[in-house]
């Protein structure tokens, strides 16, 4: 399918699938065109080596509306695990003592790492949002979810790992919520009610 770029639109800087996914739905209330990294034909390097989730979602937010000269989202995320020192954290997505880990096998490592570890184990995700300018200026959300780790992987839904993130309040895993639900309570839509505000203004011009 082609777009047209000349359009206004929001660039939502991530390959992540899942990410994009729940983008579309959180970013209805803009009333504006979303484009994602694989409609625009460029890729700039960007090396997440930032201390914290806001200083990498600002790193890959800059390099995009630099490369693009369009507004960007980009969006850093993690699980920290209260009985693991707060890992994965930053390293949620390569979380994995080998190369081409799926999803599937940073839970199995997670949960080997947790093994004899006395329960609960408390986590909690987390979401930094940082949103660029093409004049270069820079916005940040952030945005929380508490909840556990549970042994055993349940449900179908969302992504990375949601399967084994237990919110005590509902007694169901991250994974078990359907997308809408989610999207009311998850870090990500925390943070992206935070930053709606800011990108309704910078559209207003
Ligand atoms: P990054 O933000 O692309 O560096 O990677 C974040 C990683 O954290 C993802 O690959 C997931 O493994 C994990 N993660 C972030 N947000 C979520 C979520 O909403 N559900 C489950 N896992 C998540």
């Amino acid at each position: 399918m082609r777009h047209n770029l000349d359009a206004p639109f929001v660039l939502v800087a991530t390959g992540n699938r899942g990410k994009q996914q729940e983008y579309r739905e959180l970013l209805v209330p803009l009333a504006l065109a979303l484009r994602f990294p694989q409609e625009m034909g460029m890729s700039p390097e960007v090396e997440e080596s930032g201390a914290t989730y806001a200083q990498n979602a600002a790193l890959k937010a800059k390099a995009w509306a630099e490369a693009a000269g369009v507004l960007v989202l980009a969006d850093d995320s993690g699980l920290e695990v209260e009985a693991l020192g707060g890992a994965p954290g930053l390293y949620s997505a390569r979380y994995a003592p080998f190369p081409n880990a799926t999803d599937a096998d940073r839970r199995r490592y997670l949960l080997a790492n947790l093994e004899g570890k006395p329960r609960p184990w408390k986590a909690r995700f987390v979401c930094a949002i940082a949103v660029a300018t093409p004049a270069g200026m820079l916005h940040f959300a952030e945005g929380h979810c508490e909840g556990e780790i549970v042994p055993e992987e349940r449900g179908e839904h969302g992504f990375g790992y949601d399967p084994i993130f237990w919110l005590p309040e509902l007694g169901l895993t991250m994974a078990e919520l359907p997308p809408e639900e989610k999207n009311r309570r998850s870090h990500r839509a925390r943070a992206a009610a935070a930053i709606l505000p800011v990108l309704e203004a910078l559209l207003r011009g």
